[in-house]
């Protein structure tokens, strides 16, 4: 018996009659959520060309994780990988697509987290890492600390034979632009979470931070219990936008501690914290699963680029409202 069955069978003990009813719980063997950031993105604002790119770029995220799951792989792994695929996209505001700071530089964060044993790694104000989510779960893996950040940071992950690039890889007209008009294209954070076929849950989250951001700013995505939080008792969770509510928030870890506490369902616990982000004045929205496959998805901003794979069903890509 593998133990996602033992947990399952244990809850349904536990639970009744509040299992068997759910939404074909019991049939949920793994799944994947993603997101690629939320922000003023309407249709208005949206050319076919771009809603295709943007569309084709997060099912192939999607469907690389859900390989890994489909083949038993770990859940952190199916996170780690379909991040990576969507920092190598211009599209997001993660590593190749990361916005400027203020002082025109890029500084990256990013982090993981095991559901099963409640071990994170993150990295903050990296500038030449390639794949910040990979330096995130090498700090995780590799040494006894859970952030570092700046030169430390960057040194550590080359010393880890991560690759490493010229800071001008991260040069991208489109965010150079931004920045100089100091619009709000300014989207475009990552996150995966991931149910494995042993009922592990991971989450993880990369992001450039906010255009223009004063150089040497921290956003939530590197913190965990703000931007990205994972326990295989309650949910996986990792947040897009404005980052300074999310810390202030404790949006990942909130989630989290409804669950525990309130006994809430995760759509409940995710839409209430939602909500409270909304009452501090914060724009943004999350990606949560809970242990059994089930996702919520809500945000209160135009839109958030996000969709979802569970095990035997085809993936759904979102965008707007
Ligand atoms: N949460 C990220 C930050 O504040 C930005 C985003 O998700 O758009 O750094």
């Amino acid at each position: 018996m593998n133990l996602k069955t033992g947990v399952t069978l244990g809850l349904m003990v536990v639970m009744g009659l509040a299992i068997i009813s759910g939404p074909e719980n019991d049939k949920i063997d793994f799944a994947i959520a993603i997101h690629g950031g939320a922000g003023t993105i309407t249709r208005k604002n949206m050319t076919p060309e771009k809603e295709s790119g943007y569309r084709s770029k997060l099912e192939e995220a999607l469907n690389t994780g859900y390989s890994i799951l489909e083949k038993g792989g770990l859940s952190l792994d199916a996170v780690e990988a379909t991040i990576r695929i969507m920092e190598d996209s211009e599209l997001f505001n993660a590593g190749k697509g990361a916005v400027f700071t203020n002082a025109g530089t890029n500084e990256l964060d990013a982090s993981i987290m095991d559901g099963s044993n409640l071990k994170a790694g993150a990295v903050a104000g990296v500038k030449t890492v390639k794949n910040p989510i990979s330096a995130a779960r090498k700090v995780m893996e590799e040494t006894w600390h859970v952030m570092l950040s700046g030169d430390g940071a960057d040194l550590f992950a080359k010393e880890q034979n991560l690759e490493i690039v010229d800071p001008i890889y991260f040069y991208t007209q489109r965010r150079w632009d931004s920045l100089k008009k100091i619009q709000s294209e300014k989207h475009g954070t990552v996150g995966c979470v991931a149910l494995d076929k042993n009922g592990n849950l991971a989450a993880g989250t990369s992001t450039g931070g906010l255009t223009n951001k004063q150089w040497g700013r921290i956003g939530d995505s590197p913190i965990i219990g703000a931007g990205t939080y994972a326990n295989n008792k309650t949910c996986a969770v990792s947040g897009t936008g404005q980052g300074e509510y999310f810390i202030r928030g404790n949006v990942a870890y909130d989630i989290s501690a409804i669950m525990e506490y309130e006994n809430l369902s995760v759509g409940k616990a995710a839409r209430k914290v939602i909500s409270k982000l909304s009452d501090l004045g914060g724009e943004g929205g999350v990606i949560a699963m809970d242990s059994h496959g089930n996702i919520s998805m809500p945000f209160n901003t135009a839109g958030m680029y996000r969709g979802f794979r569970k095990s035997n069903s085809p993936a759904k890509i979102l965008i707007y409202n």
